[in-house]
């Protein structure tokens, strides 16, 4: 591909719209939305992409928008940003901070947004060019912090025809003009449960007449974590912890029902399917020991982003030549769960993590009110998303070389 013309072509490009991209920005952090509810940001969108000649297309509940870019045969690409804010106070003190009570942009979406529109700023360019060899679909996704937005998106046919996703997420833990990449799962799974366990109760003279149902209780919470971590592969990390329990008012009655309500979390995408058969299994076994009745509530949250081997290496080639020699640093798998998973569930794509730390500067936290960027690292977003792109689209289209086609034959 031809990459110096399209690093000179960015660096002209953001020498003309990056103080606007930073105004859009702070414009977004000023008023923040909460998920299923970013009316004005989707608006906001539409005005820009429209100027740019592109037609979005909102979604049915009016919140969060797809748009393509380009048109043809070739292959298609999809960039993903997530738009909500988080139901949070904003303790900055920045002239852009949040106007809205109790909600402020502390998860780095209104950076996320700000980056994408920049990259279709410039995809709108290179397709008027007739430099654009496919289709380059744009997702403005709601409520990724229900989470739920990224099943809104998919139900309205958000990523059919999609060939690679990509997508990346604030990280203030890494320096401005770097990008963090790995290869395999890079967030985890959190999904919630509750057990309900009932029993014929009675006095506590005679636990043989009916079901102990306290006892039996305390067994199915030490039990199943206990038989979990030996029924499934340690590397999972798949754990279940309990947050409440409830049973029983008196010190001497059997009590007939009672609660317990917990989370699973795990790293492995496989134990993440298999878990609640297996917790649901075990559950009964317990429960049928003693005596008493158990019903399960399994409500998942989502999986982890399990990042595909081959558009990671696209993502980290594209970086390479948008930021430099040296700008691709690895990162960790995260206990934290995102929601572009459920996209990696459907096709393949790659999740990064964009340094926002100004260098020697403050270290930031996400879903904290004192959150912040180093504003640089949106020109960066945007020349990463961009060139990230083109890349995936002329390796999608590239007629591989006479040797590829004899080894794969082989
Ligand atoms: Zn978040
Ligand atoms: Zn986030």
């Amino acid at each position: 591909m031809q990459g110096r013309e399209l690093r000179g072509e960015l660096d002209a490009f953001l020498a003309e719209t990056e103080q606007d991209l930073v105004a859009f920005r702070r414009d977004l952090h000023m008023h923040p939305e909460l998920a299923f509810a970013e009316y004005r940001t989707t608006q906001r969108l539409a005005e820009r992409l429209v100027a740019a000649g592109l037609t979005p297309s909102v979604l049915p509940r009016g919140t969060g928008l797809i748009c393509d870019v380009g048109s043809g045969d070739g292959p298609t690409i999809a960039l993903r940003a997530d738009i909500d804010a988080l139901p949070l106070q904003d303790e900055k003190d920045a002239p852009y901070r949040s106007t809205v009570p109790g909600a402020c942009h502390a998860c780095g979406h209104d950076v996320h947004t700000t980056i994408l529109l920049g990259a279709s700023l410039f995809l709108a360019q290179q397709a008027a060019a007739g430099l654009l060899p496919g289709r380059v679909r744009l997702i403005f996704q709601p409520a990724e912090e229900l989470p739920g937005g990224a099943l809104e998106v998919m139900a309205h046919g958000g990523i059919s025809g999609v060939d690679r996703i990509f997508g990346l997420h604030c990280d203030p833990r890494v320096d401005v003009g770097q990008l963090g990449l790995k290869s395999g799962s890079i967030t985890s799974a959190c999904d919630k449960v509750v057990i309900r366990v009932s029993g014929p109760g009675g006095h506590t003279a005679r636990p043989h007449l009916t079901a102990d149902l306290v006892f039996a209780l305390a067994k199915v919470l030490t039990e199943l974590p206990a038989a979990l971590s030996r029924r499934v592969d340690p590397r999972s990390s798949l754990s279940l912890v309990w947050g409440r329990v409830e049973a029983g008012t008196a010190a001497n009655a059997i009590p007939d029902d009672g609660v317990a309500e917990g989370t699973v979390r795990c790293l492995d995408e496989d134990a993440w399917h298999a878990a609640p058969d297996l917790i649901k299994a075990l559950l009964e076994s317990v429960a049928g020991a003693y005596g008493i009745e158990a019903t399960m509530e399994y409500t998942r949250g989502v999986p982890p982003v399990v990042n595909d081997e081959a558009c990671v290496q696209m993502l980290g080639e594209a970086a390479e030549r948008a930021l430099g020699a040296g700008a691709v640093v690895s990162t960790h798998q995260s206990l934290g769960g995102e929601d572009f998973a459920w996209y990696l569930e459907s096709i393949p794509g790659a999740f990064a993590r964009l340094g926002t730390r100004s260098p020697g500067g403050t270290t930031y936290d996400i879903h904290q009110g004192t959150f912040d960027i180093d504003e640089r690292a949106i020109a960066m977003g945007v020349r990463v998303m961009a060139t990230t792109a083109l890349t995936a689209l002329f390796e999608s289209t590239r007629v591989p070389a006479a040797d590829e086609i004899t080894s794969a034959l082989a």
